[in-house]
């Protein structure tokens, strides 16, 4: 590990004004140097022990006052805090009852030592987990190299959706749940604050910087994510599968939310995979296929189907399609109150 400055603000302002490069068009927060925020520190810190990131400089959150709070209802919506714990997040009553997918979102994350620390806002600009990122040796695309090398070599893991040139696949578990439930990140930076919808915050390799996961600028930190009042919210679920053990990422996961009449038709409904793709990958096609339907099997089938159109597998991650029906499947047959799917 190098040697760093390590900083503890107790304003969002002074955290903000420690996080700025002083040098022209710093381009990647990973870029040698650049200061860094810290949450929980569970992903941070290991990639700097294996010498994947070197800031110069740390900037801890947790001495800042009041980003810890989980605030509202499924009446109201919910404000969540930065540092609020995956834990604090999984064991919340009025999410456990209002927002059910958002509570086994949290819950499916690693470990409970792990949940204890990890925080939402580190959960969300966590780093990617592709081996070739990981080894300190490989420098691919995504550190500042010309190639990508799971393209071609191991990509058990890797997309099979929106991939190219870089072919990550989003790490979070929470990202693709809060995308279902409507969530907005609040961002403050040196011109102040900003709300961003989370389907527009996390950006593809192939659409701006490929060193890049979300929008942030080197200077801003999430302060709070916002989750509204929604009717889906209570018929929502996460649903992920794992090759091995708990401490697995998602080889693939779906999150469902489903609003349903009274007749037993869907009213509206969002689809968002994980695992899959370098961002959480909404199936908007899917979600407008279930529309004024029963969740009967026909409808589950064809919304798995339409859900990954346009997949293109590697040579060793195809199985992650059928995988990924499957979850989408089982997820709507769960909110819509069917036992089989
Ligand atoms: C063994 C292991 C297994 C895991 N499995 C899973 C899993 O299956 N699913 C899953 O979702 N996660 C998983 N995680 C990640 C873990 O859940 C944490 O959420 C994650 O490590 C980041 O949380 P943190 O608060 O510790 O972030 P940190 O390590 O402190 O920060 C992570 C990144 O976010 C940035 N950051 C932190 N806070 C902010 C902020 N407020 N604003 C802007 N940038 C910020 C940091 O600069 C850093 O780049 C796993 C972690 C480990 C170690
Ligand atoms: S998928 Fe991305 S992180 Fe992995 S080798 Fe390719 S460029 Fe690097």
């Amino acid at each position: 590990m190098n040697t760093f400055e390590w900083t503890n603000p107790t304003s969002v302002a002074e955290a903000v004004k420690l996080l700025r490069v002083e040098q022209e068009g710093a381009a990647a927060r990973d870029q040698d140097g650049v200061p860094q925020p810290l949450g929980g520190g569970q992903d941070i810190l290991t990639t700097m022990k294996e010498r994947i990131t070197r800031p110069a400089r740390l900037v801890n959150l947790k001495g800042i006052r009041g980003l810890d709070k989980i605030e509202g209802n499924a009446r109201r919506g919910l404000r969540i805090g930065a540092l609020v714990t995956l834990t604090q997040l999984e064991e919340h009553s009025e999410i456990r009852r209002g927002f059910p997918g958002l509570a086994e979102a949290a819950q499916s994350i690693a470990t409970p030592q792990i949940r204890n620390l990890g925080t939402v806002g580190g959960n969300l600009c966590q780093r990617p987990r592709c081996w070739y990122f990981r080894l300190e040796q490989v420098v691919c695309l995504k550190k500042g190299g010309t190639e990508c090398y799971a393209a071609v070599g191991e990509n058990k893991y890797n997309a099979i959706l929106g991939g190219g040139p870089s072919y990550i696949v989003h790490p979070s578990d929470l990202a693709p749940m809060l995308i279902a439930l409507g969530a907005s990140v609040v961002v403050e930076g040196p011109s102040g604050k900003r709300t961003i919808a989370l389907d527009k915050f996390f950006t593809l390799p192939k659409e701006g910087n490929v060193r890049r996961e979300n929008v942030l600028n080197n200077d801003d930190i999430i302060t709070e994510i916002q989750v509204p009042a929604s009717a889906m919210a209570a018929r929502s679920t996460y649903l992920k599968f794992k090759e091995r053990s708990s401490l697995d990422f998602a080889l693939s996961s779906v999150a469902a939310a489903v609003e349903m009449d009274a007749g037993g038709t869907v009213r509206q409904a969002r689809i968002v995979l994980g695992g899959v793709a370098p961002v959480p990958w909404r199936a908007p096609d899917a979600e407008k296929s279930l529309v004024g339907k029963r969740l009967d099997a026909g409808t589950l089938a064809e919304a798995a189907r339409l859900a990954l159109q346009g997949a293109v597998p590697l040579e060793k991650n195809a199985y992650k399609v059928p995988l990924t029906q499957t979850l989408v499947r089982r997820a709507l047959a769960k909110v819509g109150g069917a036992t089989t799917a």
